[in-house]
């Protein structure tokens, strides 16, 4: 079994989503084997989003991330983070809106920055940002 780390970002914190998304995510057969409710400071942000620190949006995605409570939940199942990330959809709500009606972020996203939840987009990615997140590899 893979694990992948899934995030409900402060938009989805704020707009009572989590609920929503937690009963998503065990209707679909992954066990949450780690969770955890956090606000990101600017330099765990920064560490998360390393990659994009170059990109025009940086900064904005910075703002928002750090805007206010988020929920982190480490998903364990096979194939956890392609079916993971199935579930949220496109980055970009209105492509979500398109392309899958049914997925999270056509639900409940507002705009490519404030998308309401996060999906590693690798294994290696996902123990990455699990250690970020929980400080430690092997959480669970
Ligand atoms: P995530 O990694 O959060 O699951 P993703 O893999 O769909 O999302 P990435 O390309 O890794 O998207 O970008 C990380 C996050 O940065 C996005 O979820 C979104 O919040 C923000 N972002 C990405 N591209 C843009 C953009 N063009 N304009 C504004 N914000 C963006």
């Amino acid at each position: 079994r893979e694990r992948t780390l899934a995030v409900v970002k402060p938009d989805g914190v704020r707009g009572n989503h989590t609920d929503a998304i937690k009963a998503t995510i065990e209707g679909s057969g992954f066990d949450i084997v780690k969770e955890m409710s956090l606000q990101l400071d600017l330099m765990t942000a920064q560490i998360l989003y390393f990659e994009h620190y170059r990109k025009p949006f940086f900064q904005e995605l910075i703002n928002f991330m750090t805007s206010g409570p988020i929920v982190a939940m480490v998903l364990e199942h096979d194939n956890a983070v392609e079916k993971w990330r199935k579930l949220i959809g496109p980055t970009d709500p209105n492509k979500a809106r398109i392309e899958q009606p049914n997925s999270i972020r056509a639900i409940c996203g507002s705009s490519t920055t404030q998308n309401c939840v996060h999906g590693s987009d690798s294994s290696a990615a996902a123990n990455r940002e699990i250690m970020i997140i929980f400080k430690d590899v092997q959480s669970g």
